[in-house]
């Protein structure tokens, strides 16, 4: 055999039998969080396996008998139920945030300045994008984070070209409440029914049910007061949408049918965001 031939077989025996690093997955890989990686690994990973990341933000306040971390344990639970499908690797949560004054005032809300936050959030996006992300998924757990995140990933958008998309999971899927629990759906409230499911089905005993029965749901929570009213503090760290409406329900399997449902639609957006933004990115 000539030399050329010879080489030929080898170069054919190679790609047969070594399959090629980019078609793995992150499902492929030692680890779905960024963080436990060493950086030379990381940069074989990043863009080559993926240049997706998922970065969950909530902060710690009080939310009835729901644990006080309510807005960090939903994000990083969704964030576990969606990256394999997502193809994305995990960064690492930020778990303090910007928190309304009227709650800010029970033991364990803590609170960052609102144009802190949005330059803290600029600064881990920017890291995030030139470690080689080009769409990045954020998923808030918090309202009180959302404008500051969307002015943050605005701004970066335009100075680097990289894809952003937030998500609420109050706001997504609307309609799952009334799918999973056949309660009227609207704008959910605060550790009510559909933010205690979200909390359970990670940990059911993240809602403390002894309490929340010993104090009475009308007692630890309230509907919110009307238009024109201010409260300092709220008169209620559980905010049901309206009276009679999102008393817990300890259901588990109710609780984990929600957050399935929760989560798929997330994931579902955020795959035909980036196929549509890899469509417009060959149009230029
Ligand atoms: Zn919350």
């Amino acid at each position: 055999m000539s030399k050329i031939k010879t080489s030929m077989v080898f170069i054919m025996i190679l790609v047969l039998v070594v399959p090629s690093f980019s078609q793995k997955r992150v499902k492929d890989l030692k680890f779905h969080h960024m963080q436990e990686y060493c950086w030379m690994r990381l940069a074989k990973i990043v863009p080559e396996i993926t240049d997706r990341v998922i970065l969950p933000i909530g902060t710690v306040e009080a939310h009835g008998a729901v644990a006080i971390g309510a807005d960090n344990i939903i994000p990083n639970n969704l964030a576990e139920m969606v990256w394999e499908k997502c193809n994305a690797l995990i960064a690492p949560s930020i778990n303090h945030g910007f928190t309304g004054q009227s709650i800010s005032q029970f033991p364990g809300s803590i609170t960052v300045r609102e144009e802190i936050f949005e330059e803290y959030i600029y600064d881990v996006l920017k890291d995030l994008v030139r470690t080689g992300f080009r769409n990045i998924l954020i998923i808030v757990g918090h309202g009180g984070n959302t404008e500051p995140t969307k002015r943050a990933m605005t701004r970066l958008h335009v100075e680097t070209g990289a894809h952003f998309m937030t998500v609420e999971w109050w706001k997504i899927a609307f309609n799952v409440v009334n799918e999973v629990y056949g309660a009227k759906a609207q704008q959910p409230g605060h550790g009510d029914l559909e933010e205690a499911a979200l909390v359970m089905s990670s940990n059911p005993e993240f809602v403390d049910k002894e309490m929340y029965e010993k104090l009475g749901k009308e007692n630890v929570g309230a509907a919110g007061a009307d238009e024109g009213v201010a409260l300092m503090p709220i008169w209620a760290t559980t905010r049901y949408p309206e009276k009679g409406l999102g008393y817990l329900n300890f259901d588990i399997e109710k609780a984990k049918e929600y957050t399935r449902k929760k989560a798929d639609s997330i994931a579902n957006t955020f795959l035909e965001a980036v196929k549509r933004w890899e469509m417009m990115e060959r149009w230029k």
